[in-house]
């Protein structure tokens, strides 16, 4: 077994791979230790019930559907909302180290969309431990680790199932093949193909791509979600993110009159009472005692497109976000101990002490609920002996994914992929590839050095970001959309033509070059299903199509390759069993 990733989705699918037997390597383009997953702040959401004794996996199942707007693939959800407690507590027994409850029980934390507090954490770094004690069970199982490779295509046998992966070690330009009846795509997201994002330079869409080209499907790309909280100030760290959790303990939303404007976006279905005062109104949805929750703590898709309003309305802060404030609910101790990283990232990169101000906010690409179609037992894409995990498959979140639901997510996903692509590989014989398949791809990955006076790739990616930030980002229409996809057929010929200077060996500007065609197919996939999805719903905001529409309620938009360009086909959403559906009937 191949996994292609070393996040959390990536090393829990190895351990299980090679627990059940398989031979197992982890690639990874950056060091072990470092993928994108160690950012993970919050804490990961499992029905534990330690803090609300009443909190179980339907009520999870139930929040994570209505959170992505009933247009998750309810068997992914239900798999998720049973299994994520179980996977929390085997991470306590590797060795992971929770924050407690007064009684000695995992702490659990209060998250936006989430009825209960269902956060298991550590502190706001909560992937740092994750990772670190996946990787140390990965390390000490020994599991072979590819560190600093990145695979730039996958192989596939004359009967369309996959013989292994290609790619090439970062420090030195040699290419690896890799030769193996399973890989699991563990890859993460796309957050690079715009300009603002909370995403690491890891997020360049390779596993959403390589799955295209190989002949799986991705659904529902449209669906990108922009965190509410990014840094805004000062530009060079504009869009890194701040966490949730600064909300989840208390932290509220301001506009530039000091006026706490969540009250005036609550919706119907969350709105209990009509308060005459500000004050009044934050007594009564801040009385933990009776589980009433701040609207702060609203899905991240509504107070998104609250700020964003905010801002066009000219009530924003002077660096165009809104004010996010702790300092005046919390003593400055409690902010150091329960947000040490948030206090850190704060006085380090923007001079600011969230213990005594504001922090100024706004709305930053975060993550991508779109991706590989996968069936929900086993994560297997469509091409056999393909698996994919994580936050590089979709369907699990629907089209808006609730803050922690990924962390479990990858440990409940990761697992089940790795089990199935052992499965395969242990009954399968080991493929041969061809030279000539070798040489092809060897090709490919040379040709930017090959070619004279193209452009370089770094004008190309930031052309493209701009076109996604603009053109495509929170609110979106027509006219827009379709020029952004102008765009990117411009930049599809002239990546074609693109040349890079200098050798193999650490060659940031041929890694992009390699980078470059994923993001520029990943962009072409959001935008054209954007296009096609003429509603609003969840991480998806069309101008001209406010609010949802039913009929697309019930419809999943698929992207398939098409040569080299991306096909769109709309297929019905799995339909919910009768037992389940009654979930929904209780309040
Ligand atoms: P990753 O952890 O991103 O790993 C991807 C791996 O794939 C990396 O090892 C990378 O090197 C490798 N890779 C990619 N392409 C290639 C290639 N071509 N060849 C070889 N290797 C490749 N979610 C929560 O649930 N709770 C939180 O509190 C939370 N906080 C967050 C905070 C921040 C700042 C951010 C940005 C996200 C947060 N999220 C949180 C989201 C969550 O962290 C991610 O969705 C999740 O970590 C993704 O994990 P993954 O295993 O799918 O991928």
């Amino acid at each position: 077994v191949v996994v292609i990733g070393a996040g959390g989705a990536g090393l829990r699918a190895a351990i299980e791979a090679h627990e059940q037997g398989a031979r197992t390597a982890v690639v990874c383009k950056s060091l072990l230790g470092k993928a994108h997953t160690v950012m993970a702040e919050g804490g990961i959401a499992a029905a534990m019930g330690n803090v609300y004794p009443e909190d179980g996996w339907k009520v999870h199942f139930r929040d994570t559907m209505r959170g992505g707007k009933m247009l998750n693939h309810w068997r992914m959800a239900q798999l998720h909302a049973q299994e994520a407690p179980d996977r929390v507590r085997e991470l306590e027994d590797w060795g992971a180290l929770f924050d407690r409850t007064p009684a000695g029980l995992i702490s659990q934390r209060d998250f936006g969309g989430h009825r209960y507090a269902r956060l298991a954490h550590v502190g706001d770094r909560t992937g740092l431990e994750l990772i670190r004690t996946l990787q140390q069970r990965t390390v000490a199982l020994g599991i072979d680790v590819y560190m600093e490779c990145t695979v730039t295509k996958l192989l596939k046998q004359q009967d369309g199932s996959i013989q292994g992966a290609f790619g090439y070690r970062r420090e030195n330009g040699q290419f690896v093949l890799w030769q193996a009846p399973s890989v699991v795509l563990a890859t993460g997201g796309i957050g690079k193909s715009y300009k603002v994002t909370s995403n690491s330079w890891e997020y360049t869409g390779d596993g959403h791509s390589l799955a295209l080209q190989a002949g799986a499907t991705l659904v529902n790309m449209e669906f990108v979600q922009f965190h509410p909280t990014g840094m805004v100030w000062p530009p060079s760290v504009r869009g890194i993110l701040v966490t949730e959790s600064v909300r989840g303990d208390g932290g509220i939303l301001k506009n530039s009159t000091g006026s706490r404007f969540m009250f005036d976006y609550i919706p119907e279905y969350f709105r209990k009472e009509t308060a005459e005062t500000e004050e009044e109104a934050d007594r009564w949805y801040t009385d933990k005692k009776n589980n009433r929750r701040p609207p702060e703590l609203l899905p991240r898709d509504e107070v998104a497109r609250a700020i964003n309003s905010e801002v066009k309305a000219g009530r924003g802060s002077p660096h165009g976000g809104v004010f996010l404030d702790i300092a005046s609910r919390h003593d400055a101790e409690y902010i150091r101990k329960r947000l040490p990283s948030m206090y850190h990232q704060f006085k380090e990169l923007a001079e600011v002490d969230i213990t005594k101000e504001p922090m100024e906010v706004g709305p930053t690409c975060h993550y991508v609920m779109g991706g590989v179609e996968v069936d929900p037992e086993t994560a297997a894409a469509k091409v056999p002996g393909l698996f994919a995990a994580g936050e590089v498959a979709g369907g699990m979140h629907g089209s808006n994914r609730l803050g922690g639901n990924s962390l479990s997510d990858l440990l409940v996903f990761g697992r089940r992929a790795g089990l199935a692509a052992a499965e395969r590989a242990t009954s399968t014989t080991v493929p041969n590839v061809a030279d000539a398949v070798v040489a092809e791809a060897a090709g490919e990955a040379l040709a930017p050095f090959e070619r004279d006076g193209g452009e370089n790739p770094y004008t190309l990616h930031a052309e493209l970001q701009t076109a996604m930030n603009d053109l495509v980002g929170i609110i979106r229409v027509a006219g827009e959309m379709s020029e952004a996809l102008e765009r990117i057929e411009a930049l599809k010929v002239r990546a074609k033509a693109l040349t890079v200077e200098g050798k193999r060996p650490y060659n940031p500007g041929w890694h992009l070059a390699l980078d470059l065609p994923h993001m520029l197919r990943v962009s072409e996939c959001i935008a054209k299903a954007a296009l096609e999805r003429e509603e609003s719903r969840g991480g998806h905001t069309r101008d001209d199509f406010p609010g949802p529409r039913e009929e697309w309620g019930a419809l999943n938009v698929i992207c398939s390759a098409d040569g080299e360009d991306v096909a769109l086909t709309r297929q019905p959403l799995p339909v919910m069993p009768a037992d389940l559906a009654e979930i929904f009937e209780e309040s």
